[in-house]
C-alpha cells in the first residue's frame, strides 16, 4: 500500500517537472521582447553621400535578420540586409549584438529631391509572429536636397586697397540660409537687403587686411539649410599699399608711469623687470584686447545704422597713422615690433569726443591697452572704436547720433600723452579710417552700390 502511494507521488512529480520544463521551453521560445535598434546619425537633410551606423541587439533568442530600406513615394528599395544562423537545441540565434555601417548616396540611388523615409527592420529568433520573430521597425524621415543655392554679384567695379574696405551687392536663391564673402580664410557675413523676384538680395562689407601678403582670393559664398555650398568669384581689383615705419624709444620713466594702470592685468611677480612687464602688455594684452574687439562684431545690427561720411575728431593733429609699423627701442636695443591699427588724433587735453556716426554703443568700459574705450556699432559689421579716454559719457546699449558727445580724450591705457586712438572695424577686421572719413570714397565705393538695394 505504502509502495503504491509512493509511486503515484513520484509519477505526479515527474508530470509536474515535465509540464514545468515545457512551460519554460515555451516561454523561452515564444519570448516577446523585440530587438533593440539604434541608427546614427539622424539628419534632417540629405545633401550628398552619407555614412550611417546601425547598432542592433536582442538579449533573449538572439538576432535573426535585419533590413535597411528606403521609401520615396511608392518606390521602395533595400539598401542592406543580413541573416544570422540559428543553433543549439532551441534553434535560437547565436548573435546577440551586431554593428554595421552603410552609405546612402542620393545621386547613385537616383533619389528625387524632397521627402524620403529610411526604414530599419530587425527580427529576433522568437517563435512569435507566426514563427517570423518579434520585429522592431525604426523610421526616419529626411529631405533629399542636393542642389546648391545660386549666387551672383549684382554690383560692379570693386576696387579695394590693402588695409581698406569694400562692399558687394549680390543675389542668392531664396533657399540660402547663410551667405557672405571670403577674403582668403576670413569670412564676412552678408545681410539681407530685399527680395528680387523670388531671389534674395544681400549686401556685404568686407576688408582686405593690412597684412595681406599676396593677392588675396575673394569669393562670394552661400549655404542652404541642407548644407549645400555654392562659391563663386566676382570682379575686383586690389590696390597695393605701403605703410610707414615708426620708431618708439622706451624710457624707464615712461614705463614706470604706465605700470600702475596695468597692475590689475598682468600676472607677473615682483622679480620681473619693468621692461618684461611692458613687453607682456604690448604683446599678450594687446592680442587679448584685439580679440575682444573682434568678437564684438557678433553684436552688430543687421540693419544699416550709419549715414554719410564718418566724422573725424575736430581740430586735431594726426600723431600716428593706420598701419604704422612701430619698432620699440629700449636703451638703444630693439625689443619689440607692433602695427598701429588705428589713427592717433591729438588736440588739447580732455577734448570732447563725438560719435563718428549714428549707431548703438556696444562697449563702454576699461579695455586693457586701449584704456577707457567706447565701441559704436554702425550696423552690418561696421564699428568705430575710441580709446585712451579720460571719461566715458555713454553706456553699453545706448543709441547715439552722429556728433553726440560720448566722452573726453585722455591717456588711459598704453598711451604716451593725451590723444584719441580712433579705429574702424569691418566684420571684426581693422581697416583704414581715412576711407570712411572721405565723402568721395564713400560716394564711389559704397553709395553707388547701395543704390542697387535702395
Ligand atoms: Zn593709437
Amino acid at each position: 500500500m505504502k509502495r503504491k502511494r509512493f509511486l503515484s507521488v513520484l509519477g505526479l512529480i515527474t508530470i509536474l517537472v515535465i509540464i514545468g520544463f515545457f512551460a519554460w521551453f515555451f516561454t523561452v521560445l515564444f519570448e516577446k521582447e523585440p530587438p533593440s535598434a539604434v541608427l546614427e546619425p539622424l539628419p534632417e537633410f540629405l545633401s550628398g553621400s552619407r555614412k550611417f551606423t546601425l547598432n542592433i541587439a536582442d538579449k533573449k533568442t538572439g538576432l535573426r535578420s535585419f533590413q535597411v530600406s528606403i521609401q520615396q513615394g511608392n518606390k521602395e528599395m533595400t539598401l542592406v540586409e543580413g541573416k544570422f544562423t540559428s543553433q543549439g537545441l532551441l534553434r535560437a540565434g547565436g548573435v546577440h549584438q551586431f554593428k554595421n555601417e552603410f552609405t546612402l548616396d542620393p545621386g547613385a540611388l537616383k533619389l528625387a529631391q524632397g521627402e524620403m523615409d529610411l526604414h530599419l527592420r530587425v527580427w529576433d529568433y522568437s517563435k512569435r509572429g507566426g514563427g517570423k520573430g518579434n520585429m522592431t521597425l525604426l523610421r526616419h524621415k529626411m529631405i533629399v536636397d542636393t542642389i546648391p543655392p545660386s549666387i551672383r554679384a549684382l554690383s560692379h567695379e570693386h576696387n579695394v586697397s590693402v588695409g581698406g574696405s569694400g562692399l558687394v551687392i549680390y543675389e542668392t536663391s531664396s533657399d540660402a540660409t547663410e551667405s557672405g564673402v571670403f577674403v582668403d580664410e576670413i569670412f564676412f557675413p552678408g545681410f539681407s537687403a530685399k527680395k528680387n523676384s523670388g531671389n534674395q538680395v544681400h549686401c556685404c562689407y568686407f576688408a582686405v587686411p593690412y597684412d595681406t601678403k599676396s593677392q588675396p582670393k575673394i569669393t562670394l559664398w552661400a549655404r542652404d539649410r541642407a548644407g549645400n555650398v555654392a562659391q563663386t568669384s566676382f570682379s575686383y581689383h586690389i590696390r597695393k599699399k605701403s605703410f610707414r615705419q615708426d620708431k618708439v624709444e622706451l624710457s624707464d620713466g615712461f614705463i614706470e608711469r604706465l605700470l600702475p594702470y596695468f597692475a590689475a592685468f598682468y600676472p607677473f611677480h615682483s622679480e620681473e623687470s619693468n621692461i618684461e612687464k611692458f613687453l607682456w602688455i604690448n604683446n599678450e594684452l594687446r592680442k587679448e584686447n584685439d580679440e575682444t574687439l573682434h568678437q564684438l562684431m557678433k553684436k552688430t545690427s543687421a540693419e544699416r545704422l550709419w549715414d554719410g561720411a564718418l566724422l573725424r575728431q575736430k581740430n586735431t593733429a594726426n600723431m600716428a597713422r593706420f598701419g604704422d609699423h612701430r619698432s620699440y627701442y629700449y636703451k638703444g636695443v630693439k625689443v619689440d615690433e607692433q602695427d598701429h591699427l588705428g589713427v592717433d588724433l591729438a588736440s588739447v587735453a580732455n577734448s570732447p569726443v563725438q560719435a563718428s556716426n549714428h549707431g548703438r554703443v556696444i562697449y563702454a568700459d576699461k579695455l586693457g591697452i586701449y584704456g577707457f574705450a567706447v565701441v559704436i556699432d554702425h550696423g552690418q559689421g561696421l564699428a568705430s572704436i575710441y580709446g585712451h579716454l579720460s571719461k566715458i559719457d555713454v553706456t553699453s546699449g545706448q543709441e547715439v547720433r552722429k556728433g553726440d558727445i560720448i566722452g573726453s580724450t585722455g591717456e588711459t591705457g598704453l598711451a604716451g600723452g593725451d590723444h584719441l586712438h580712433f579705429a574702424i572695424m569691418v566684420g571684426g577686421v581693422y581697416v583704414n579710417p581715412i576711407e570712411w572719413w572721405d565723402d568721395h570714397w564713400i560716394e564711389d565705393n559704397i553709395s553707388t552700390k547701395l543704390a542697387l538695394i535702395e
